[in-house]
């Protein structure tokens, strides 16, 4: 039933809670870090605070229901919850492939913690991912990859995988589940940051874990139960309640980036755009088969790193800051992070203002820079 409504219907859907007479239509958290135990000692639902939650609970159903998911879990960050996966799965002696163009902290945490325990990290480009994947046993994709926004043909990827035995992990972070179901595309678990997009209130830092095969799953809980990376239950209630208007967000934004984007590739002052949603884009074919929508970050390069700030400080709307997916239009210049990119290279993310609003802000802030 719920594949045939749209996305805000589904959004506003999934923050539902029972329909009891005199019961509050709004979720309410529920901060407890421990729960009355039965007398029979008969396994209750809840007990203690860093087992469960019916915060979490009501969550991570939600999620479930916009990934196409049996089953999700909630985290304390996205990173938490990209860990916790690759404790699971990434043993000793396995290899695991892991995107030389994505977030950054992945690559740290698979060099730093993982190789030490005796796993061979690989990396690749999203256009070499399913090549590198012949030779892994894990493999963690990102698509479209933050910060380039290339695109990896998730289907071919999972067929890749599945000859192969091993396990396809994507992260949907940039994507969001109203962009694309990487599960229904042969996906054997999805990882994200709940801090973007899908809270997009920049108020927040969570993740969570979304898939169907219960061992999978099980295995993961267990890991979050033993290593303890969880969410508070007020962070959890307001992923919840920031979800309902998820869809509308989150559809204002792609636009807003599609526009920004057009906009950006004729200015003079830009030297080039990635947008995956542009039909000239090297990705938008692939997008086009994958995605539903093509996201809110559009990825520019200007002349230099002083371009970008420049900008920012020319421009009434832009605010400079990192992470992505919130209400305000955003600018991160990445190389300061030690992205792989031009020192001039920025990923904008595209907020709620409205379209022409923004359009006219950004282009005479580019202007105004490119005289200055
Ligand atoms: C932000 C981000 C993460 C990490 O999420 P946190 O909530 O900051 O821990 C992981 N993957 C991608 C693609 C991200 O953009």
């Amino acid at each position: 039933m719920d594949g045939t409504y749209g996305d805000s219907t589904r959004s506003v859907k999934a923050v539902g809670i029972e329909a009891v007479p005199g019961s509050p239509v709004a979720p309410m958290p529920v901060p407890a870090s421990t729960f009355h135990l039965s007398p029979d000692e008969t396994e209750q639902l809840d007990s203690y605070g860093r087992t469960s939650n019916p915060s979490w609970r009501q969550l991570e159903t939600a999620l479930a229901e916009l990934e196409g998911a049996a089953a999700a879990l909630t985290f304390g960050s996205g990173m938490a919850a990209i860990t916790s996966v690759l404790r699971v799965l990434a043993k000793p002696g396995s290899t695991l492939l892991v995107p030389a163009d994505g977030y950054y902290q992945v690559r740290r945490y698979a060099a730093e913690y993982l190789a030490a325990q005796g796993v061979t990290v690989i990396e690749a480009h999203a256009a070499e991912m399913c090549e590198a994947a012949s030779a892994a046993d894990v493999v963690l994709a990102e698509t479209p990859a933050n910060p380039g926004l290339d695109v990896v043909d998730l289907h071919r990827l999972a067929m890749t995988c599945r000859r192969r035995g091993a396990t396809l992990v994507v992260d949907n972070t940039t994507a969001t589940p109203l962009g694309q179901q990487p599960l229904s595309l042969g996906a054997d678990l999805v990882v994200a940051s709940a801090t973007k997009s899908l809270s997009g209130h920049s108020d927040l830092v969570a993740g969570y874990v979304a898939g169907s095969q219960p061992d999978l799953m099980a295995a993961v809980e267990r890991d979050r139960l033993l290593a303890g990376p969880i969410l508070g239950a007020f962070e959890a209630w307001l992923v919840l309640r920031s979800l309902g208007s998820a869809g509308l967000r989150f559809e204002r934004q792609c636009q807003n980036a599609r526009a920004l984007a057009v906009m950006l590739r004729s200015h003079p002052a830009v030297v080039s755009v990635r947008y995956p949603g542009l039909p000239d884009d090297p990705a938008h074919e692939l997008a086009a088969a994958q995605m539903k929508r093509f996201g809110g970050l559009v990825a520019v390069e200007l002349a230099d790193a002083g371009a970008v700030h420049a900008l920012v400080e020319h421009s009434e709307l832009l605010i400079a800051s990192t992470s992505f997916g919130g209400i305000h239009t955003s600018v991160d210049r990445r190389a300061r992070w030690g992205d792989p990119v031009p020192p001039g290279f920025a990923r904008i993310s595209a907020g709620i203002e409205d379209t022409d609003d923004l359009l006219g802000d950004v282009e005479a802030a580019l202007s105004a820079a490119a005289d200055s």
